[in-house]
C-alpha cells in the first residue's frame, strides 16, 4: 500500500492545491491531505473551516482523506504510515523554500521520500494569499477556488 501525505495550511484550498491532489491521488493508493493546525502565516480561516472546505472539495476522490495535525509533519506521516510527502512547485521562487524544507525532513526522517509535483501551467500564478486579497477587494474568484470556498469568501466579504 503506497500512502502519501500532502501537508499545507490550505487557507483556503485553491484549484492549484486540488490539481496537485488529483494528480497525487493517481500516484498513491491513499493520499492524506494534512492541514497544519498552527501555521506560521497569518491565517484567515479557522482550522475547522479549512478542514471542512477541503473535505467537501475532495469528496470526488475516494482514496483521498483530510486530516488536521499539530505535531511535526514527519510525525504525522509516521502515524498514518506514509512513505512519501507530496508538495507542489509553482515557480523558481517556491523551489528554495521547498528545497530547504525537504532537506530538513530528510534529516528528521531519512526514509520519508519528498515528491514535488510541478503545477499545471494554468495554476502557476495561483496562491491562497492572492485569492484572499482579490476576494477582499471584491474581485470574483470563482475560477480559482472550489465552489464551497467561493461561497465562504463571499460570506466573509459581506460580513
Ligand atoms: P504552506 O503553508 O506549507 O506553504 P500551502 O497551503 O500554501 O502550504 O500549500 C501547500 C503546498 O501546495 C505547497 O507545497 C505549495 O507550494 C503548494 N501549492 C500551493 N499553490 C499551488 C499551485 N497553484 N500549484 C501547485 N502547488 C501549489
Amino acid at each position: 500500500m503506497r500512502t502519501a501525505l500532502y501537508p499545507g495550511s490550505f487557507d483556503p484550498v485553491t484549484n492549484g492545491h486540488l490539481d496537485i491532489i488529483a494528480r497525487a491521488s493517481q500516484l498513491f493508493d491513499r493520499l492524506f491531505v494534512g492541514v497544519y493546525a498552527n501555521p506560521r502565516k497569518d491565517i484567515v480561516f479557522s482550522l475547522e473551516d479549512r478542514v471542512r472546505m477541503l473535505t467537501t472539495a475532495v469528496e470526488r476522490w475516494p482514496n483521498v482523506e483530510v486530516k488536521s495535525f499539530a505535531n511535526l509533519t514527519v510525525e504525522c506521516a509516521r502515524e498514518i504510515g506514509a512513505q512519501a510527502l507530496v508538495r507542489g512547485l509553482r515557480a523558481v521562487t517556491d523551489f528554495e523554500y521547498e528545497f530547504q524544507l525537504a532537506a530538513m525532513y530528510q534529516q528528521l526522517r531519512p526514509e520519508l521520500e519528498v515528491v514535488c509535483l510541478m503545477t499545471s501551467v494554468k495554476y502557476s500564478f495561483l496562491s491562497a494569499s492572492l485569492v484572499k486579497e482579490v476576494a477582499k477587494l471584491g474581485g470574483n474568484v470563482d475560477a480559482f477556488v472550489p465552489a464551497v470556498v467561493a461561497a465562504r469568501l463571499r460570506e466573509i466579504q459581506t460580513a
